[in-house]
Parts: structure tokens; sequence; C-alpha cells
């Protein structure tokens, strides 16, 4: 599978300095041992150093090398399924819990941006763009659902009015909300290690676990050294793989890609997104994009699921950007890059224990910016003994990827199948 090159992305190129940690060498012991310094690790890391117990954070690359440094910084809220859907599986009541989780987890982000200060670019402000008109009537349905639930101050566009939020003509609809947005991510991420880091958490950099002790003495093992403590959190997501099989099994790693153009200037920026908002399409493959802090356009989209990276990165995300905004036709494109999405079948996360003492978030399916903050946190909070969310998020149940060791192929062809359906539909 395809490492994807960091190097040429915007956010690598404009990170502030953080901290390097050492390699993991010889037998250490703590409370928790973590695997991955995403967000959902170094979440976990820091509600538990703040709350006293001894951390470590072993890291296969760097802080934030995952998704976490790499996606396009939509803050998006709620889960990548209904309110409806999580009432079926969960019933009332934990449907009450799930809100709590699904809304809380964007201002989780917002309020640590606050309370740790760190500088990452923050602007709130989500719109969900709508290319036909099925589209846009599920937009209405969501908007009815979250104000059942309590959700206000979204607000519908329809014709020509989108414009006064996204200079194109591609849209028949938008839904803004003013509780979901935008950050750097990867500075966002290097803030959550530092401010992990300053409550006590220890952070390992180029130390790839090798082997796991998922049983009653758990462990994780490096070449270099290992981590013995009394409970696990692994945190890979879709960089863990066959390390640790039975979560590999439910999970599907999908490579999207990002392109940044050069900076546009304030006048012509001002004239694709006006308000300065985050967008998202309803397609399957969603096209995602934003503006950055010195005004370049970051769109997103496309999608692979062969774990090959495509040859020309520009030339694949391009033409979904000129799609909606042809008239960037003349601007140079300064950076590209790509990563991997965790997705788990039906779309929900993956939150669960192996054994008693091995915690595990993943797949948040492109949802997990904010998702995965607040997933990390509930790991926390079950090891603290507080389970009530932990609870609710395990009652979703994950079957593994259809197609064994050909699951790759069948779902290349299924993704055909509902690229298809986002052209003719
Ligand atoms: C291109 C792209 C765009 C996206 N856009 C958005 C978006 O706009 N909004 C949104 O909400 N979500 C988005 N996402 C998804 C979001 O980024 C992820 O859900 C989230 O970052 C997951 O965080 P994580 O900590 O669980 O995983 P990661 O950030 O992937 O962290 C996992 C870490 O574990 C480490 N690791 C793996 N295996 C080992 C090992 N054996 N030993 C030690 N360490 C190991 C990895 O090196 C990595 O640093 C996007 C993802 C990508 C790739």
């Amino acid at each position: 599978m395809a490492k994807f090159d960091d190097t040429r992305s915007y956010y690598r190129a404009t990170a502030h300095a953080a901290p390097s940690h050492p390699r993991l060498e010889g037998e250490h012991k703590a409370d928790v041992a973590i695997l991955g310094a995403g967000y959902t690790g170094l979440s976990a890391a820091l509600e538990l150093a703040e709350a006293g117990y001894s951390v470590i954070v072993v890291e296969a690359e760097t802080v934030g090398f995952g998704a976490s440094g790499r996606n396009g910084g939509q803050v998006c809220s709620g889960f990548n399924k209904s309110m409806h859907h999580v009432e079926k599986v969960v019933g009332s009541e934990g449907a009450k819990v799930a809100w709590e989780i699904a809304d809380g987890a964007p201002k989780l982000v917002g309020e640590r941006i606050k309370k740790y200060g760190i500088d990452c670019d923050l602007k709130w402000g989500y719109l969900h763009a709508a290319e036909k008109k099925s589209q846009f009537e599920g937009l209405k349905e969501d908007q009815a659902e979250w104000e059942k639930w309590g959700y206000t101050g979204s607000k519908l566009y329809e014709g020509s009015a989108v414009r006064e939020k996204i200079g194109t003509d591609r849209y028949v609809g938008a839904l803004w909300e003013p509780g979901a947005g935008h950050v750097h991510p990867l500075n966002y991420c290097l803030g959550l290690g530092k401010a992990a880091h300053e409550a006590g958490a220890q952070i390992f950099e180029n130390s790839r676990a090798i082997r796991l002790d998922t049983g009653d003495k758990p462990a994780i093992h490096t070449e270099h050294g290992s981590v013995h403590a009394e409970h696990l959190i692994l945190a890979g997501n879709a960089y863990l793989r066959e390390t640790e099989p039975y979560l590999f099994r439910r999970l599907m790693p999908v490579g999207s890609y990002i392109v940044a153009t050069e900076p546009l200037g304030d006048n012509r920026a001002k004239t694709l997104l006006p308000t300065d908002d985050a967008v998202s399409n309803c397609n399957f493959i969603v096209d995602y994009y934003r503006l950055s802090a010195d005004k370049r356009m970051l769109f997103g989209g496309r999608a692979t699921y062969s774990g090959l990276e495509p040859n020309d990165l520009g030339g694949f995300v391009r033409p979904r950007m000129l799609h909606v905004f042809p008239e960037l036709d003349d601007v140079k494109i300064d950076h590209v890059w790509g990563g991997y999405i965790g997705i788990t079948v039906d779309r929900m996360p993956h939150v669960g224990r192996i054994g008693s003492r091995t915690y595990f978030s993943q797949g948040y399916s492109g949802h997990g910016l904010a998702l995965s903050n607040m997933c990390g946190k509930i790991l926390a909070e079950a090891i603290k003994g507080q389970t009530q969310k932990f609870d609710i998020m395990h009652k979703f149940k994950h079957p593994i990827f259809p197609g064994g060791r050909f699951r790759t192929p069948l779902l290349t062809l299924g993704m055909f199948w509902y690229r298809l359906k986002d052209a003719l539909a």
C-alpha cells in the first residue's frame, strides 16, 4: 500500500514549530500506553494525563503524520449517519447520549483551541451543498431532524440565493450551519500534542509498533523497546493495518486527495466563498473545500480504493475543482497530497474493547476531525470508569468487510457504481 508522502502538503509547508520527541528505547511502564499520535490518541492522552494517569504515546512516524495532519480541515458536526439510523440502533434514550457525542464533538475542538491557545486558523460556518433537487430535499430533512434535537441557527439557501455563500451556479441549494467550521488540521494536531505533552504524557516518535499484547498484560513492542501498561489504547486507525487483524478486517483504508492553489488574493477569494465557510457537497464521493488563512482554495475529493496513489495527484483532483469553479482554470496548483480515511461498513465510528484492557476507536468514515477528538475523550473516560458514552458507541456492531482478500477489488467495483449514481441521479 502506498505510504502517501506528505512533503508536498500545504499543511507541512505552513506547520508551526513543534517539539520533536525521542525514539522508544528499552523497557517502559505506564498506566496507559497509546498507539498513534493523531487526534484520537492525543485526545485520550490529554484527558488521561490531566487526570493524573501516567501515559506513553507510541507513534510510528511523527505527531500528526496520519489523517489528522492531512485532512480537509472541515470540523463537521454529527455522525456520517442520520440520528434516525442512530436511534434505531441504540433506542431513544441511547440516542440522547449519541446526540451529546455528535453535537459535542465540534464544540470540544473549539473549547480545546481556546483553552490551550492553539493557533490553527479556526473559522465557524459550514455549508452542505446540493447539486440536485433530491439532495436539497434531503438537506431540508436534515435541518428538520437537527431542529428536533435542539440544534438552532441553521439556514437554507435555494436557487440564486446560494451565490450569497458560494460563487458558483453548480448548486440548486445549500444548508448552512453555525456549529461546524474549519481549521488548519496539522497545526491543531501539533497543538493538541503539545497540550498532552505539557500535561505529562510522554510521546515517542519514529517508533512503529510491530507487536501488540492485547490480553491481561497489555504491551506495545517496537523494534527498540516496549511499553507495558495497565491499559492499552489503539488509535492507529487507517494506518494501523495488519498490526491488529481484528480491527483491520473491519476497516477499509480509502485514499483521499487535496490540492491547494496559489494564493488567490482577498478579492478573488471573496468572489468564490464570500463568507469563508467550509463546504462539502452531498454526493457519495464527496467534494470538500474551503479557503486557507492565506486565501488559497483547498479543494479535496475523488477517492481511491486500491491502496495505490494516482501518478498525477493534481490532475486527479483539479477537474473536480474546475467543475465547481471553472474560473480557476488559470490558477496554479502549489500543493498536492493525500492520505487514508478509515471507513467502516455502516460509516459509524468503531469504538470498543478487545479483552478487558485494550480500547480502540477508528473508522470515522471521513467525518473524523471532531469525532476522533470526542472518541479519544470517550476512551479516556471509560478507562477512568465513566462508561456511559463508551457503552452507547460500543452498541454499533461492525461487520468485517465482505470479500476477504478480494475486498479491495470488490469495493472498487462498488464505488464505481456509486460514482455512476452521483453522475446520473
Ligand atoms: C485526505 C483526507 C481528508 C479528510 N478530510 C476530513 C475533513 O475535512 N473533516 C473530517 O472530519 N475528517 C476528515 N478526514 C478524516 C480525519 O482526518 C480522520 O478521521 C482523523 O484524523 C482520524 O484521526 P486518528 O487519530 O484516529 O487517526 P490518524 O490521524 O490517522 O492517526 C493514526 C496514527 O497512528 C500511527 N500509527 C499507525 N500504525 C502505527 C503503528 N504500528 N505503530 C505506531 N503508530 C502507528 C500513524 O502513524 C498515525 O500518526 C480526512 C482524512 C483524509 C486522509
